[in-house]
């Protein structure tokens, strides 16, 4: 796998990261479903440290989603960017996969939370799924 870079919807921030991802993960949890709006939602994974936004990093803004999940997004039009969870997943990013460039090579390596997978959503590789997660990815 190449680099990874991606942006927002408006493309004010942009960032880059120099490696593989860690992971990528597709979340069916009700609290990525309220927050992103969305049937299931997509993870890229990377380590934070590794991770430099090219461009319009004074755009972002944390909201803190619970006390250790937290949402980073651009302030000029919205789009979520990644989200951390310092108590769980310490050190790595999820980066939203629809802002990453080239999405469409990067498919989901596990889905988790499939015990609150909506029933008429269909995955048809049940090799990866699991309830919870089973471990850090
Ligand atoms: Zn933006
Ligand atoms: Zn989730």
């Amino acid at each position: 796998m190449k680099t990874i870079s991606g942006q927002c919807s408006c493309g004010e921030i942009a960032y880059h990261y120099p490696a593989p991802a860690v992971q990528i993960v597709a979340c069916h949890c009700s609290l990525c479903r309220r927050m992103t709006g969305a049937a299931l939602s997509s993870y890229v994974v990377v380590k934070s440290a590794e991770l430099v936004f090219t461009q319009g990093q004074q755009l972002l803004k944390t909201y803190a989603v619970t006390s250790h999940t937290q949402r980073h997004f651009c302030t000029a039009c919205g789009t979520s960017i990644y989200n951390t969870n310092q108590e769980k997943y310490t050190g790595l990013s999820m980066l939203y996969l629809g802002t990453v460039n080239l999405h469409e090579s990067l498919s989901p390596r596990m889905d988790i939370y499939c015990e609150n997978k909506l029933s008429w959503l269909s995955i048809t590789d049940s090799s990866r799924h699991f309830e919870n997660t089973p471990t850090r990815p």
